[in-house]
Order: C-alpha cells, then sequence, then structure tokens
C-alpha cells in the first residue's frame, strides 16, 4: 500500500492530544509503560526525535529491532516508533500472540514506496524478457513487505547497508547478474566497490518502464531500481568541497544511501551502526561532518562533545516521515493499547510474510 492510500485510510489522532503539555504527555507514557511492564517494547530507530528515543527500550536499525521485537516472546504488545516498513518487517518476524502497532499510519518511507509490487512484477517480466534466467534479486530491507516476499519467491534475499557486500557477493555465486531494489545508490556503491564499473550497471526506470544503459547490453551485470533516499540524495559534492575548504582537517563520513560521487569523496561511508562506531572511536577535538538523517547526528554531537560533529550539509531537514512520530502520537498508541481499542496495527498478510521471511532468512544465514 503507498503512502497516499495509507493516507486516505488513516485514522486522526484525537484533537485533545494536540493540546497536551509535554510533561503530562510523558507522566502518562511512563505511566502506561510501568502498568504493561514486558507486555510492552517500544523500538526505537536510531533516526526518531530524542522525545520519543527516551522512551524506547531498545534503539537500533529497522533490522536489529525486529529481530529484537521477535526475540522478546513476552512483549504482546511491540509499539514501533519507525516508519512503515520497520513496522511490517517486525510482524513479519514476530509470533501470532505479538501485535505490531505503528503510532502514526503517515510514518512510511519515501524510498520504500518507489517499488511497488505490480511495477516490479513488469520489470520483472521485462527483464526476464532481455536477460533470461539470469537475475538473482535483492531488496534493501528499506522496502515494502510485499518487495521481500518478491525476492523471496525468486530466489532472492534481502540486504541491509551492513551485509550489502556480502550478500552482494552470495548472489553473484547464484546467477550471473543481480536486479537491486529499490535504492540505486547502495546498490551502485556497493557493486562498485566489488569491482563491477559502472558501465556495466543499467537503471530500471519504473515510470519509463525501460532498461537505461551506455555500452553493450550483454555486459551489464547489476541492474538498480530507480530509488533514493530523499534524505541522503540531498548530501551533495558542492557540501564535501565547502567543508573540506573551510575545515583543514575534517572527517568526512556519509551513509551509502548517498549519491556515488558523494561516497567517493567521503573519507569514509559505511551504515549506520559504522557511523556511531566510528565517531565512538574518534580521538578528542577530531571534526566531523557527517551525510546521514539530522536527528541521529544531533544527537551524536550531543553524546559526543569532546568533538566538533555537524551535518555534512548545514541545511538538512531530518527525515519527514521518520518525524511524524512524536510525543502525541506515541502516548495515543500506548492509550488505545490501553483502552482495549489498539489503533494502527501492522498485519502483513500471510502469504506475503511466508515469501518475504525466506528472503531475510537467506540473508540471515548467509550474513
Ligand atoms: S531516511 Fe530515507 S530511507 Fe530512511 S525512512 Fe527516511 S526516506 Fe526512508
Amino acid at each position: 500500500m503507498s503512502i497516499l492510500e495509507v493516507m486516505n485510510e488513516t485514522i486522526q489522532i484525537p484533537d485533545h492530544y494536540k493540546n497536551m503539555k509535554i510533561e503530562e504527555m510523558e507522566a502518562r507514557i511512563k505511566e502506561i509503560k510501568a502498568k504493561f511492564g514486558t507486555r510492552l517494547y517500544i523500538p526505537g530507530h536510531h533516526y526518531q526525535k530524542d522525545e520519543v528515543i527516551q522512551f524506547a527500550d531498545d534503539t537500533g536499525d529497522s533490522l536489529k529491532l525486529a529481530q529484537l521485537s521477535a526475540n522478546n516472546a513476552q512483549a504482546e504488545f511491540i509499539v514501533f516508533c519507525g516508519v512503515h516498513f520497520m513496522a511490517e518487517t517486525a510482524d513479519i518476524l514476530t509470533n501470532e500472540n505479538q501485535k505490531v502497532f505503528l503510532p502514526d499510519m503517515r510514518a512510511g518511507c519515501s524510498m520504500a514506496d518507489m517499488a511497488n509490487i505490480e511495477q516490479t512484477d513488469l520489470a520483472w517480466t521485462k527483464l526476464q524478457q532481455i536477460f533470461g534466467d539470469t537475475l538473482l534479486p535483492l531488496t534493501y530491507v528499506n522496502s515494502t513487505a510485499e518487495i521481500k516476499a518478491f525476492c523471496g519467491r525468486n530466489g532472492g534475499a534481502t540486504v541491509t547497508s551492513s551485509n550489502a557486500k556480502n550478500m552482494v557477493e552470495w548472489a553473484f555465486t547464484k546467477k550471473e547478474r543481480i536486479f537491486f531494489l529499490p535504492d540505486q545508490h547502495l546498490g551502485r556503491n556497493t557493486a562498485f566497490e566489488l569491482g563491477i564499473s559502472l558501465e556495466d550497471m543499467a537503471i530500471w526506470d519504473p515510470e519509463l518502464e525501460e532498461l537505461q544503459f551506455q555500452g553493450d547490453v550483454n555486459n551489464i551485470k547489476v541492474v538498480l531500481w530507480k530509488g533514493y533516499c530523499s534524505v541522503h540524495e540531498k548530501f551533495t559534492v558542492e557540501n564535501i568541497e565547502e567543508m573540506r575548504s573551510e575545515y583543514k582537517d575534517i572527517n568526512i563520513i556519509v551513509h551509502p544511501e548517498c549519491s556515488h560521487d558523494v561516497v567517493q569523496l567521503a573519507d569514509f561511508a559505511g551504515s549506520t551502526n559504522y557511523i556511531i562506531d566510528k565517531l565512538q572511536e574518534a580521538a578528542s577535538d577530531t571534526v566531523w561532518a557527517v551525510g546521514t538523517e539530522m536527528n541521529l547526528v544531533k544527537r551524536l554531537g550531543q553524546i559526543h562533545s569532546d568533538k566538533k560533529v555537524m551535518s555534512l550539509n548545514p541545511n538538512m531537514c531530518p527525515c519527514l516521515t521518520m518525524n511524524r512520530i512524536d510525543l502525541s502520537h506515541l502516548l495515543w498508541s500506548l492509550e488505545s493499547i490501553e483502552m482495549g481499542k489498539p489503533v494502527n496495527q501492522i498485519v502483513v498478510n500471510k502469504e506475503v510474510a511466508k515469501d518475504a521471511v525466506k528472503a531475510v532468512d537467506r540473508m540471515l544465514h548467509r550474513s
């Protein structure tokens, strides 16, 4: 379901939450957490705001949080503070007695929404006509359950930004080519790191329904879905040049969802956990420009006050959809559970979940 369809079906938060004082909301959240104890679990993604993160039982990336939810069998109610595809992954991995909720159904992911199943099935048919049975699909975990299921059905797997290199290597042991969804940048950066030239990568444009490439079609090894993260795409080569001219010994670290040019010019590139660890290990008084989501960059700056940590793009905003989860939506979700009338439960169709699990399992067995 696209974010627009979700918004049309979304129950809106009652007005009285908008007028509540922060202290009142915080007190109620603490009260409900204490009342439910281990029956309630609140995973909080790294990109969430501090006002939400303060109530998270665990913080992490989407896969880690989904796995922690699944391993936490006592948790009947999982209030996932992240975006829609993350709550879907948690629902896929948890058992039937566990229910997953997203505090605001409008918290989608623009990247995940760039690949729907109809577009993907059509692309697959056309790509099979061009390349025959030589492609293995891989999808970034930042994708809908239906895209994960598509990969599961077709022998493919999910990847994270931490294990993408490992998974692309694995995919090439199975087939001659890979079809990488939905983030072209992670796919391109990973394949390039493995020695595949840019000329041997093509783009699948789902709007134009065509394969775009230069050179000989027979040499194509990687087909990249034309999707991107609207946050990470905003870091530019100009940002890097400006930072380097202003700070002589600056360290530039970026997420591989950034464009190829940006990743090539950065000093370091890696997953969110890699960025967190790198800042943790860094010496005092070092200067860092970080190319990732703003809430996390701000938090890293607060944690590492002995270092100068700033966003690579000074005009950067947080991920807008992640930011939809706020104190009032978290409280609304918790109170609805308390009243026995929970809102915004995420339920993935069983058939879809079965195939999606295959894709996730292939990744977990390989990682
Ligand atoms: S930061 Fe990018 S990939 Fe992550 S939820 Fe926001 S839009 Fe999606």
